[in-house]
């Protein structure tokens, strides 16, 4: 079966479609400035099974609506398509990022998800109703083609309430369901089972932290398999330093700022979210490559914001260990975790405490699964790949087949 996964954002729509008979990437590709005002669309579409040059083009998208056809066309295009027929497209799995504590896996899509999705849109305000109107863009151009959806908060699901709970007034929790949800699921998910494989011991018992370092950054301990605590919260703007996003901060702050300068809650919030973390630190950039650079040529605010996110990490690790009575593995993944060995070494050789060696060769390797603990180490240390739309991909097939 052929599976079409589909990442909706606000103003943007990611596309990958599977052919899950041997689970390879028929085509994948992008859709940018959705519905935005004055501006034109941009799609690119990028045939791999054909291996065609990408299809790179601006045209009208004045909602999701008219992406997801402009996908389809594309997909089945004589030039550019990978398929002959919108009817080899067998399910649609959709990467939706809020499910509250109503979801715990995924699910088919019917009426009552979408009211539960849409109920979760003070929880995820950006994103459920973009990944809403993703799937209903789907149901129009695919009518009878079961949809799935995966959420980002579903593998935290299974949190001890000590873990997942504020220390604020109860009714907070009981009224509005305020509480830790965390994010990046699928990625925690997939990279911890894998990690449990690759310990070639069962589920059970085990203990695993799984660190996925990218734009966004979040941790999770996985004990027995399952989640146990992570360090994004309500929204995932707590926990570690990232891109442009703070992390934990005292609560405090947000109204120090704002009687300041004389803004908004919300526009401070909106400054914690998109102008803050390693951006701000470093003065450079939000990416870590550029940070790296300048830290390298002696940028001196680039390496604080470098040696900011490694204490982060540090402490997340520490605290998790403790937390768990120990741990087995830890596994670094997406953009950074897979592709900086520089900062991976740092963080182990400070772990030295715990009996952590490094496998100097290993560790050179970017964005492959590798085990990268010396073999004397007491803990295993991991490098591996995430692949949250293969996950989104198997989830659909296996729900769509039932
Ligand atoms: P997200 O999915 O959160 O947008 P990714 O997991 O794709 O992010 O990670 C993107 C980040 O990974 C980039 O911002 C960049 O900082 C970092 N990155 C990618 N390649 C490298 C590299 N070779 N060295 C260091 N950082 C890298």
């Amino acid at each position: 079966m052929n599976v079409l996964v589909i990442n909706a954002g606000s103003s943007s729509l990611k596309y990958q479609l599977f052919n899950m008979d041997n689970e390879t990437i028929l085509a994948k590709g992008l859709c940018e400035r959705i519905g935005m005002e004055n501006m034109v669309g941009h799609i690119k579409h990028t045939p791999l099974s054909t291996g065609k040059e990408p299809f790179v083009a601006d045209i009208d998208l004045p909602s999701h609506a008219e992406a997801i056809a402009a996908v389809i066309e594309k997909l089945t295009d004589s030039e550019y398509g990978v398929i002959g027929s919108l009817s080899e497209i067998g399910a649609v799995g959709h990467r939706v990022l809020h499910g509250g504590q109503k979801f715990t896996a995924s699910v088919l899509v019917d009426e009552q998800v979408k009211k539960a999705i849409e109920d979760c849109i003070p929880l995820g305000p950006l994103h459920n109703p973009a990944n809403l109107m993703g799937i209903n863009a789907c149901e129009k151009v695919m009518p009878g083609v079961p949809q799935v959806a995966v959420f980002d908060t579903a593998f935290h699901q299974t949190m001890p309430k000590s873990s997942y709970l504020y220390a604020v007034p109860y009714k907070y929790y009981e009224e509005y369901s305020v509480r830790r949800y965390g994010f990046h699921g699928t990625s925690h998910r997939y990279v911890s089972a894998r990690t449990i494989e690759a310990l070639g011991v069962p589920a059970e018992g085990t203990k695993v932290i799984t660190c996925h370092l990218g734009n966004g950054s979040s941790i999770a301990a996985v004990k027995d398999g399952k989640c146990f605590d992570t360090s994004m919260g309500l929204t995932p703007l707590e926990g570690l330093p990232m891109g442009t996003r703070c992390g934990s901060i005292d609560p405090a702050v947000v109204e120090f700022i704002a009687n300041t300068e004389g803004i908004s809650t919300s526009e401070t919030l909106t400054m914690l979210n998109k102008k803050s973390g390693v951006l701000a630190v470093s003065g450079v950039s939000s990416d870590f490559r550029d940070i790296n650079a300048a830290a390298d040529n002696g940028n001196e605010r680039a390496q604080l914001a470098l040696d900011m996110f490694e204490y982060g990490i540090l402490k997340y690790i520490g605290a998790y260990t403790a937390a768990m009575g120990g741990v087995d593995a830890i596994t670094f993944t997406a953009g950074v975790g897979e592709n900086d060995p520089d900062m991976r070494k740092r963080i182990m050789e400070k772990l030295a405490y715990m009996g952590v060696t490094v496998d100097e060769e290993a560790n050179r390797q970017r964005g492959k699964f590798a085990l990268i603990s010396g073999p004397d180490s007491k803990i295993k240390v991991f490098v591996i790949p995430t692949d949250e739309e293969l996950v989104i991909a198997r989830d659909t097939l296996e729900i769509a087949s039932k």
